[in-house]
C-alpha cells in the first residue's frame, strides 16, 4: 500500500486520472465501515445505477464541472433552473442536509451550546418546535424554519455511515430522496458527488465558509464526532440558499400545500414536514 502514498493519490486527483477526482478519499476509505456499507448496499446491489452514476461523474469531471475552486461555495447538478423545476414537481421537497458542526458549541458554557447535544441528529426545534435563547443564533434553526415553509425534509448529518444508511441507501433502493440540498465542507463536496450520482440524487451543494475540515484526517475525526470548531456559511451562500428555499415554497412553486400548522415529524433520523410523513 506504500505505493499509494497520500501525495501520489492527491496528484492523481489533481490530474483527474481516469476522469476521477476521489482517488485519495477512496483509498483512505478502503477499510472503513461506511465504504463497505455503500459498496454492498448500493454499488453491488444496484450495478446498473452504479454504472450510470460513474458514467455521469466521469462526464462531469471531463468537462471540469465543477472545477475545483469554483465549487467551493455553491454547486448545482443539474443547473439551478432544472434542479428547481424537478424539485417543484415532487412531494416532498429536496432533503435539506445540515452538518452537526453548524450547531452552536461552547465547551465552557452549556447555555451557549445546542441543548440537544453535539454530534447527533437531534434538534429541539425540529423535534418539538421548542427553542432556547441559543437557537436564535443557530443556522440550523434559521434554515430549518425555511425548510419547513418549503415543505422539505430536514436532516442533521453526522457520520458517513449514517448518511449512507439514512439517505443514500433508501434513495438508491426506493427513490426516497431524489433531490437534496446539502451544506458540507469543501473536502466532503469532492467526496460526495460520485456516491450521490450513483444514487441518482439531483443535488445543490453549498460549502462552509469557516470552521470546515481541510483534509482527510480532520474529516475522519469529525466523522467520529470529534469536532470542536463551529462551521459557518457566508452571507452570499445564505442568501442563495434561502432564495432557493423561497422558490420551493408551495405557494410559489405550485406544489400541494399542507393545511394547518406546519411542523416536523421524526422518522428515523429524518425530520419530515407534516404534509409528508411516510411513518404516520
Ligand atoms: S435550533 Fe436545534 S440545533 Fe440549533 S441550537 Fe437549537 S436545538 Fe440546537
Amino acid at each position: 500500500m506504500a505505493v499509494f502514498s497520500p501525495h501520489l493519490l492527491s496528484r492523481l486527483d489533481k490530474a483527474k486520472f481516469g476522469k476521477i477526482r476521489v482517488w485519495e478519499f477512496s483509498f483512505r476509505s478502503l477499510f472503513k465501515e461506511y465504504a463497505w456499507l455503500f459498496l454492498i448496499k448500493a454499488v453491488v446491489a444496484h450495478p446498473v445505477k452504479t454504472a450510470r452514476g460513474i458514467r455521469r461523474y466521469r462526464r462531469i469531471v471531463r468537462a471540469d464541472k465543477p472545477s475545483a475552486p469554483e465549487y467551493v461555495r455553491f454547486h448545482c447538478l443539474p443547473e439551478e433552473a432544472d434542479f428547481l423545476r424537478s424539485a417543484r414537481a415532487r412531494q416532498p421537497g429536496p432533503l435539506i442536509g445540515l452538518g452537526f458542526c453548524l450547531k452552536p458549541y461552547d465547551p465552557e458554557d452549556p447555555s451557549r451550546s445546542c441543548p440537544s447535544g453535539r454530534a447527533n441528529h437531534d434538534c429541539l426545534y425540529f423535534e418539538r418546535g421548542e427553542t432556547r435563547p441559543v437557537c436564535a443564533g443557530c443556522a440550523i434553526y434559521d434554515i430549518g424554519r425555511r425548510a419547513l415553509e418549503a415543505e422539505c425534509p430536514a436532516y442533521i448529518m453526522t457520520s458517513a455511515k449514517d448518511i449512507a444508511r439514512d439517505f443514500m441507501i433508501p434513495q438508491i433502493s426506493r427513490d426516497s430522496f431524489p433531490a437534496a440540498i446539502l451544506l458540507l465542507c469543501p473536502y466532503s463536496i469532492q467526496a460526495i458527488i460520485l456516491p450521490l450520482l450513483i444514487c441518482g440524487v439531483q443535488m445543490t451543494l453549498l460549502s462552509y465558509a469557516s470552521g470546515s475540515c481541510a483534509d482527510y484526517g480532520q474529516w475522519l475525526k469529525a466523522d467520529w464526532g470529534i469536532k470542536e470548531e463551529r462551521t459557518t456559511i457566508d452571507a452570499r451562500s445564505q442568501e442563495r440558499l434561502l432564495g432557493l428555499l423561497g422558490k420551493l415554497r408551495p405557494e410559489d412553486g405550485g406544489r400541494v400545500q399542507s393545511r394547518g400548522n406546519r411542523r416536523f415529524h421524526r422518522g428515523g433520523n429524518i425530520f419530515y414536514p407534516s404534509v409528508y410523513h411516510p411513518h404516520k
